[in-house]
């Protein structure tokens, strides 16, 4: 079983991200060949600035070490390293259609939100992500729901690849999204999701963020003027605190239902601000320690790029020697 995920290297990464994804990753160390992927040709696809994003792709890095990711049970590596990514995008782009890249839901909403340019890397950024994947034959991804369309699409690429070229050549990953917490809406606008590029200040909690922020950013979550700590129509603020609390004690938003039926929003929020502050507080501390040696963290990521390459570049060969491209195999 191999198990592979990416994740974008903007250093901020929020409570949604460590409940639907980072949380997935740790748990998977112990289920299969766990491999995990700082995406930094993703993060270009928007506006961006040079200076940061080595610092933010640091960030990153220790916050998923931080979390605990071990180096020695899983394969940790910035996408940038491994050169087979893009080259396989542009191998797979041609089994790809434009009009199901057009369709994709992250496309319509990143674009919509570029200032100044909507960049080609955006439309092709789910090709890219297909090839992250596929490049390992992985078998699973785990992910939170936004990324449930991509999946299905990279899917597609593999069964289209394979039809054409070769059967048995690439592996039709499955998604892994989790069954509670898939999906962390805004705090302050809860029909969107939580996110890194796109939410709002308020509405986002940061996983390194101040205990007290934190619990500031809870209390003052929008809900609505009713009263019940239980999910329905017009209350996707209290669903949503719901699936936190449900998320990061482990259990499910029927028992949170069940224990706070009668309280009111007050006790409420209090109670979700504490289990949060109290779910982050030891990443926060281990962040701390591990962040400052950059040397350390550079160390780890190229360890993880030769053990990627090594896999990666096995897939490229099988790949290659497919679609007829480059000399054929057996000659050099
Ligand atoms: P952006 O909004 O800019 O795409 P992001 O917050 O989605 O950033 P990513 O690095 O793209 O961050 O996502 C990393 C992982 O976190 C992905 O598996 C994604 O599905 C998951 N994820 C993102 N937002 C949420 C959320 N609000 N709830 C649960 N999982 C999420
Ligand atoms: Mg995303």
């Amino acid at each position: 079983m191999r198990i592979f995920s990416g994740i974008q290297p903007t250093g901020r990464k929020h409570l949604g991200n460590y409940i639907g994804a980072i949380s997935q990753y740790v748990e998977s160390q112990d289920r299969g060949e766990s491999i995990f992927c700082l995406v930094d040709l993703h993060a270009i696809s928007v506006a961006y600035e040079p200076a940061e994003l080595r610092e933010r792709l640091y960030d990153t890095t220790a916050i998923l070490l931080a979390a605990g990711l071990d180096p020695d049970r899983c394969i940790l590596f910035r996408q940038s390293d491994v050169h087979e990514h893009t080259e396989l995008c542009w191998l797979l782009s041609a089994v790809t259609s434009h009009g199901d890249l057009n369709r994709m839901t992250q496309f319509k909403d990143k674009s919509q939100k570029q200032r100044e340019l909507v960049s080609s890397a955006l439309f092709l950024y789910p090709v890219l992500q297909a090839a992250d994947v596929l490049a390992y034959r992985a078998h699973e991804v785990p992910v939170g729901e936004d990324q449930r369309q991509h999946i299905e699409l990279m899917r597609e690429i593999a069964r289209r690849f394979n039809e054409r070229f070769g059967e048995g050549t690439l592996v039709e990953p499955d998604h892994r999204i989790p069954t509670v917490g898939a999906r962390i809406m805004d705090l302050q606008d809860p029909a969107s999701k939580m996110s890194t590029t796109g939410g709002t200040e308020s509405g986002t909690v940061y996983v390194l963020e101040e205990p007290s922020r934190i619990a500031k950013k809870i209390k003052s979550a929008v809900t609505d003027s009713g009263s019940g700590v239980h999910r329905g129509e017009g209350k996707q603020g209290i669903a949503n605190l719901i699936d936190i609390l449900a998320a990061v004690r482990g259990t499910t938003p029927d028992a949170v239902e069940a224990e706070f039926e009668g309280s009111g929003y007050g006790d409420f929020k209090g109670a979700v601000a504490d289990a949060v502050v109290s779910y982050l507080a030891p990443v926060r501390e281990r962040y701390a320690e591990l962040r400052p040696d950059e040397g350390e963290l550079e160390r780890v990521l190229s360890a993880g790029a030769g053990k990627a390459r090594e896999i990666a570049s096995g897939t490229l060969v099988d790949v290659r020697e497919a679609m007829g491209v480059g000399a054929p195999s057996g000659t050099s």
